[in-house]
Order: C-alpha cells, then structure tokens, then sequence
C-alpha cells in the first residue's frame, strides 16, 4: 500500500498496521494509507472486519504538528475518519502505548476499540492552544458522557485503559500484541453479530445532560477552574457542549471553524512555540556528539531545608531513592516533617493513596554528616546561600565522594567555578538551580562550569527530566538567567515606589499581564527580612523596605508587608499605612509622588527583562532565546500564552522595546534602562530575537 501503511489479510480480517516511527503521527501519507486500506477492506467481498493497529512503541499518538500553519494537505483527518466510520463492515482500534489527538479520534471513529492494559488515552490538543479538529469534541462525549468528555478535552490529561473500560471508552482491554488482540476481538464481533456502534449517531450518554445541562455546565467550569487567560479551554469546553444541542454533522462544522480560528490565533502560537522551545532546550550545544550521560542509581542531597526538602520530594515521587543529609538529628526530624506534611496534603485532597505517601517517604534515608555521600552517584548541595558554607560543604565532598560522582550545587546567585575550585575535580562540579517549590516547579537551571565535563553535564540533563522537570543548560553569571532578569525588574519595582506607584498597581500591571504573582507580592511570600540582613551586610540601603522591615512588617509571616494579610489568609489586602509609610518615606527624602500610567508600569516591568535577556544572550550564558523563555515559563509562571519574554518581545518589536527602553533610561535618569547592544543591532536591523536561533 504504502510504505508507513500496510494492510494484511488474516482469513476474513484485514489488519491495517501504521508503520510511522517514531510515535506514528499522523502524516498525510499515514492518513491516505488508512483511508485507502478502509476502502479496499469495505469493497473487498473476502473481509469482513478490518483491524486498526500500530506498529512500534504506540497507538497513533497524535497529528503531526509540524504541518499546523501551512496549508493542507489531503486527505483531511476528518474526511479520513468519516471513511473509517462510514466503512459496512466492523472497524476495531487496536490501542498500545499512547492514543492521543488525532490518534485517539481515528480510534473514536471506529467502532469498537480495545486497548493493553498500560496504553493511555487522551486529546491534548489545547496544551497546544487548540480544540481537536476532527470530532474529538463530539465523539468523546457520546463515548464516555459529557462529564468526562469535557474533563479530558478542557484539561488535556489522558486516562488509563482501567477508566477508559470503566467509562466506555473502550470495550476490552488485550493483554500482548495488538493486531492479534484486535483480530480476537474483530472474530467475537463477527460471531455474536454485534451491530456497528457509530458514535456519532449513539446519543444514549448525552440523555441526562440534555435534560439537566447543569450537569456539564458544573463538569466544564471545574475543568476550567484554574484557567488563566487561555482561550482553547473554553473554545474546547464550549465545543463539546454542542453535543447536547447540535446536531453532529453540523457540530463537526462549528469545531473545525472553531479549530481553524485557534491555530491562526496568537496564543496557539506562543502554546507551540513554547512546546518546540521545551524540546530544543533538551538539546546541548558544544557537547561531543554521542557524550553520554554517568549511571546515576543512588543520590544524595545536603541540606533538608526548603529545597533540600522538596528537591528530595521530586527524586522520591519519581522513584528514586535519596539520601537526605542534614547537620543534626533536629534539622532532619523538621525536613523530613515537611516533606511528610506535604506528601499528606495532597493525599487528602485525592491526589494520592496513603500507601503511595508511604512509599515516597520510605525512598528517603535521613543521615547526619556529611560522609554519607560516599555512595552516591549524583549530590545535590541545598545549604545555606553563602560561599563559605558552601565551600566547606564541598571541600568535604571531594573527601568522601566516590570518584566519578556529579557535584551539584543549588545555589541561586553563586559562582559555580569559585565553588568547583575549591574540590579536586572541578570537571565533576556544576549548578543544579530548582525553583521554589522545587516538589512542584519544572524549571532547573544547568549550570556549566568553566570545567564542567560533558558527560558530567549530561549526567545533570538527563537525571533533571527522569524527575519530569524541564532542563536548561546555562553560563555561570550573578543570577544564572532566570535571577539575574528578574533582578532587572526588581530595580524597577523598587523605583515605582520612590516615583509614587503604590505596590498594589505594580503587581496588578504584572498580574494582568498572565504572571501569577506581582514583585511586592512575591517579596512578601518570601520574607522581605532576608533582604534587609543582606542590605545591612553590604552597607546597603532601600528606605521604604528597609521602613517596613523595622516597622516589624516581614510579609506573609507577620501578617503585613508590603500588603496586609487577615485571618490567616494569604490574600495581599493594600493597607492604608503603607501608602502613609511611602508618603512619609518621600517626603523625608523631597521626593514628590507622580501618576504612573498602567502602559509605563507594564513596559517597565518586561522591557527591562528582555533587555537583560538580550546580555544573557550576547555573552552567551544562555545558548538561545527560546532557551531564556523556557526559564521563565516554567520557572515564574510566565503565560505560556505569551511565549515567554523574547517571544514576546518579537511580537511587540525590537525596535519598540528599544525605543521605549531609551525614553524609559532619559526619564529615570537610569543607564541601565538603554537598549543593550544586541537589542539594538537588532532593532536597528528590523530583525527578531527569532532570527538568531535561525542564524544558528
Ligand atoms: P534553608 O535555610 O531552608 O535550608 C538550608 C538547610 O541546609 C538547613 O536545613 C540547614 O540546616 C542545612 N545545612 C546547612 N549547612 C549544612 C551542612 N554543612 N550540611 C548539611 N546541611 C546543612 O535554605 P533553602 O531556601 O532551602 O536554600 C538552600 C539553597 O537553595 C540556597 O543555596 C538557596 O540560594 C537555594 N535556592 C533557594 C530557593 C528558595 O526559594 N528558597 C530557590 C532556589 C534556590
């Protein structure tokens, strides 16, 4: 037939075998085969049921996503599974691995699917900004109900082949090769004469909430419960509503329009930009080819504090046990506490078994001392923030680590080579940067060394994604990429209030902009006292913070900062006495307060940051700009439906930015806010951050 479709005759059963590797997307060669295998089984007077499977790891696990954005090919998916569903004689989905998007509605068109008993079922489309195009918001719901259905296709998570039974999404579930389980359960049909089920025409599921829409109505807006400004889950939500109240054919209409409208839109865009940054960012530059990663079996981490804790939490959660390794016995009992209270929180909220808690805390071995290490693989040092603990933590981890060990660091700002210089084997040392919480973020920064070895670089990249967290290979700088920006919009902030913002507009621009959290907010999440010990260390001053601070007022933890916080609750309230505090703090200092616009807070608050991204980039501390928007996407909650700060930044223009940033650096009386070089040559060139990955 083709050379990705095959199509096989066993006795009376056509088996049609997608051959596609490596997940068996849907290209327009595979959706011509299967459209052509149909067709021939339908006409052929031998067959009588036809098999769909794959050959490989898994079921079609999706539509090829690098055709999105160009111009169509035929055969249409839609038009492919019409065929499968139209097709006289039985058509049963053989399901193994993943099914997913395009993958799983090719099986919603036949019209029995069976599946092995670890494959996984899903529509992920709007993880990408998008709907499923080709009747997934239809014929999902009249297979599992439209509670489910809308829950899949609003939240993008897939189900196991256990619920997917349960539900109805499945009629069987086979145990070995899928063609041959598929071509079993093709005979049964056959010889219980089982009338075709086409989804399309079965409303048996959607009876209820036709008659009380309360029932999606509540399932759609759960779904949709912690959506922050994304359009797809609610074009997704409200395509598969039309279930209840459109007829199908017309339905399949409204979400391709529907579809067609979310590709073209700029937040699909930026959902797929981010997607692709994600994988690229896996990929390191200047490592030999074929450098492969140390064996990493055991690991240890120094320090049970708050990312010691929840770095341990993330290695445990994935399986890997850890020792965690503390000063003292009482250091020790209060981490492991908080690693046990987190555990038990989510397993009260549903989110896992007590058994499963039980589990995750049996992989971590609390020792005291840090001769402990002497069989780890990798070591995570999470101790406090000051150089010289950290240098006696790793004079002694050259003493008793086994050689070829990885040495990493979680420092924040430090410098790595200073840290590696104090060891024996430099090429060993590098940065392993978690984000806070680090049980919960996906960001880690890789910090290379000036004498990081490739394999030991490797080594942290690899171990970084079999903890499911998103690795970025950085340069050793003040503030590695993600810091050292956000010290860049923390000047600023800071500025605002000397200039007459209050902390409420500041963080209102920041969080109408899609981050989750405003600077003054965030400063009072984390304590606004380790800043002030860490001014008066260094001789620095900052009148309003440092007014706050000896007003008693440490944020969250003394229930006022730059906000006040009541009854417990960790909800900024804006309070009156820090607006008299800022009053006052000007009017000793013969500042007067002017009217800040939101477009000056917004662009003061970016602008910055893109312009220390534009640094970060010329001296190369991150090898690419999609590099730096993975940093932020997955390290402050950037919204992915923006891209990230240099994709962004593309979209505005360079020259804007460069522009602004001038006027910004006039005003303020602050060189800092000039374009940097590369901002500039760029700008001046009319050219795209974009254009430099292209450059290579
Ligand atoms: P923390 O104060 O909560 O924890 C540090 C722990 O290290 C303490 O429990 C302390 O007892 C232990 N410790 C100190 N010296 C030790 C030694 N010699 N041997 C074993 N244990 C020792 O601090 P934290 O917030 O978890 O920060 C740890 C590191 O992570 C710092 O380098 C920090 O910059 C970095 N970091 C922090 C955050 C954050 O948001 N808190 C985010 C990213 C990185």
């Amino acid at each position: 037939m083709s050379d990705v479709v095959k199509v096989e005759r066993r006795d009376v059963v056509a088996i049609i075998t997608v051959n596609n590797p490596p997940v068996n997307a849907l290209s327009a060669a595979v959706r011509r085969g299967i459209s052509e295998g149909i067709k021939s089984a339908g006409a052929d007077p031998q067959i009588q049921a036809v098999v769909i499977a794959c050959a490989g790891r898994t079921f079609i696990a999706g539509a090829d996503i690098t055709e999105f954005g160009k111009p169509p090919q035929p055969p249409g998916l839609g038009d492919v599974i019409s065929d499968i569903e139209n097709c006289p004689k039985p058509v049963v989905a053989a399901i193994h691995g993943t099914a997913l998007g395009g993958g799983l509605e090719v099986a919603l068109g036949c019209h029995f699917r069976v599946a092995t008993k670890d494959a996984k079922m899903g529509l992920p489309e709007v993880k990408l900004g998008l709907l499923p195009g080709a009747g997934g918001t239809q014929r999902l719901p009249r297979a599992v109900g439209p509670e489910l259905g809308v829950t899949m296709v609003v939240t993008g998570n897939p189900i196991g082949a256990q619920e997917a039974l349960k539900n109805g999404l499945i009629e069987e579930i086979i145990d070995g090769d899928p063609a041959a389980g598929g071509e079993t359960f093709a005979r049964k049909v056959l010889a219980e004469k089982r009338p075709l089920r086409r989804l399309r025409d079965d409303d048996s599921k959607l009876v209820a909430a036709k008659a009380d829409r309360s029932i999606f109505t509540n399932a759609a807006a759960a779904a949709n419960k912690r959506n922050r400004g994304l359009e797809a889950p609610l074009a997704c939500a409200e395509a598969v509503s039309w279930t209840l109240d459109v007829p199908f054919d017309e339905a399949l209409k409204k979400e391709r329009e529907s579809f067609l409208k979310l590709v073209a839109g700029d937040q699909s865009k930026a959902q797929r930009y981010a997607f692709f940054s994600e994988r690229e960012a896996a990929k390191v530059s200047g490592v030999p080819e074929g450098t492969k990663p140390r064996k990493v079996d055991s690991v240890a981490i120094i320090g049970a504090g708050t990312m010691g804790g929840g770095i341990a939490m993330s290695f445990a959660s994935a399986g890997i046990p850890v020792t965690l390794i503390e000063t003292g016995q009482e250091q020790l009992d209060r981490g492991l506490g908080i690693i046990k209270k987190n555990y038990e929180a989510t397993a009260a909220r549903g989110g896992m078994s007590a058994d499963e808690v039980a589990k995750r805390v049996g992989r971590i071995t609390p020792k005291v001392g840090l001769e402990n290490v002497k069989d780890a693989d990798l070591i995570i040092e999470a101790v406090f923030e000051t150089m010289a603990v950290k240098k006696e933590v790793f004079t002694k981890l050259d003493q008793f680590a086994k050689q070829g060990a990885v040495l990493a660091s979680n420092t924040s700002y430090l410098d790595i080579n200073e840290i590696a210089a104090t060891t024996k084997r430099p090429q060993d040392v590098l940065g392993m940067h978690f984000f806070s919480p680090a049980n919960v973020m996906k960001l880690c920064e890789i910090v290379r060394g000036a004498k990081t070895a490739p394999d030991a670089l490797m080594t942290a990249v690899s171990i970084a994604k079999r903890i499911a967290k998103v690795p970025v290979v950085v340069g050793v700088c003040d503030g590695f990429v993600g810091n050292r920006m956000l010290a860049a919009r923390s000047k600023q902030s800071e500025k605002f209030l000397f200039e007459g913002a209050l902390p409420q507009q500041v963080d209102a621009g920041v969080t109408k902009f899609g981050l989750p959290m405003g600077p003054f907010a965030m400063g009072d999440l984390a304590g606004l006292d380790i800043g002030w010990r860490s001014r008066k260390d260094r001789g620095i001053t900052s009148e309003i913070a440092d007014a706050l601070c000896e007003a008693g007022r440490f944020g969250q933890k003394t229930g006022k900062g730059y906000y006040k916080y009541e009854g417990g609750s960790r909800a900024p309230l804006p309070d009156p006495d820090v607006e008299k505090l800022i009053d006052e703090t000007l009017a000793k200092l013969g500042l007067k307060r002017r009217q800040i616009s939101d477009d000056e807070i917004l662009e003061r608050m970016v602008y910055p940051m893109i312009n220390e991204g534009a640094r970060i980039l010329e001296e190369k501390i991150a090898s690419r700009p999609s590099d730096i928007d993975v940093v932020w996407l997955y390290g402050y909650g950037w919204p992915i439906y923006r891209g990230g700060p240099m994709f962004y930044a593309d979209q505005v223009g360079l020259k804007h930015i460069a522009d602004r940033l001038s006027f910004y650096a006039k005003q303020t009386n602050d060189p800092s806010l000039e374009p940097a070089p590369l901002l500039k040559r760029l700008a001046d060139e009319g050219k795209t951050f974009a254009s430099l990955a292209k450059a290579g």
